[in-house]
């Protein structure tokens, strides 16, 4: 079941590559797989995937003991500060950075660890209160401090787009997060060097709107029930 539902979000992929006239090597599918048994991630890895998301802390470091150690971590969710010391080592992308202080913490432990934490800026593009994320008008300024900070790479920005039963209503917030992308670096510090910031990511796209969002730039999708099949809460 979780082969067939890979291959068919591969193929949506693929085609959206087609129709926007991108090549398919500059987008990369993350498997949500958040509050999913090991055993459903590992028929995904049977499957040939190799980047998981999750959004808890304690999840993704259970699921990295147990799992080959061949595979991208990607902390997608809000990260605490008190917890940045669990996955410092562990995640290869830290997608939701949207605070100086959480920024800070970032880069004291990977200076402690001798690793470069790669981050994404997260920004809260549909400009609403239920989300985390930094405003628009305030990200340039956050990326140049950011920046500043030791053991520190900006790869791009982070969104998660609003709930909409039209995908085609959000087609407008990946616009305006690649445009965002070219904005802030025209307005990168000039001692700002491509290791410290370079915005060539753009993580957006979910199950509902990840083939829209491939259309507009996206370089990473994150796909949990398209893979996975709705989660259970109740059961955690
Ligand atoms: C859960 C989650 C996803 C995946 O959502 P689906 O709609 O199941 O594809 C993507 N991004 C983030 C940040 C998430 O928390």
């Amino acid at each position: 079941m979780i082969k067939d539902n890979l291959i068919s979000v591969e193929k949506n992929i693929v085609r959206a590559c087609e129709k926007s006239g991108r090549s398919l090597e500059d987008v990369t599918l993350i498997a949500v797989s958040k509050t999913k048994p090991v055993e459903l991630l590992m028929e995904a890895y049977d499957a040939g995937i190799r980047e998981f998301g999750e959004n808890k802390v304690q999840e993704l470091v259970d699921k990295y003991e147990v799992m080959p150690k061949d595979i991208n971590w990607h902390m997608i969710g809000h990260l605490q500060t008190n917890k940045v010391k669990y996955i410092i080592d562990k995640a290869c992308l830290i997608h939701g950075v949207d605070s100086l202080k959480l920024a800070q913490e970032i880069s004291r432990q990977a200076v402690k660890h001798s690793v470069t934490a790669n981050i994404l800026v997260e920004i809260n593009i549909g400009d609403e209160d239920t989300k985390f994320g930094v405003a628009d008008s305030g990200a340039a300024e956050l990326v140049n401090e950011i920046a500043k900070l030791p053991g520190i790479s900006i790869k791009g920005l982070m969104a998660i787009a609003p709930y909409v039963d039209d995908p085609e209503e959000n087609r407008q917030y990946f616009v305006k997060m690649r445009n965002l992308a070219v904005d802030i670096t025209s307005q990168l510090d000039d001692n700002i060097t491509d290791d410290m910031v370079s915005l060539r990511e753009l993580s957006m796209g979910m199950t509902g709107d990840y083939t829209v969002a491939v259309e507009e730039g996206a370089t990473y999708v994150r796909v949990g029930t398209g893979i996975f099949g709705e989660r259970d809460y109740s059961k955690l």
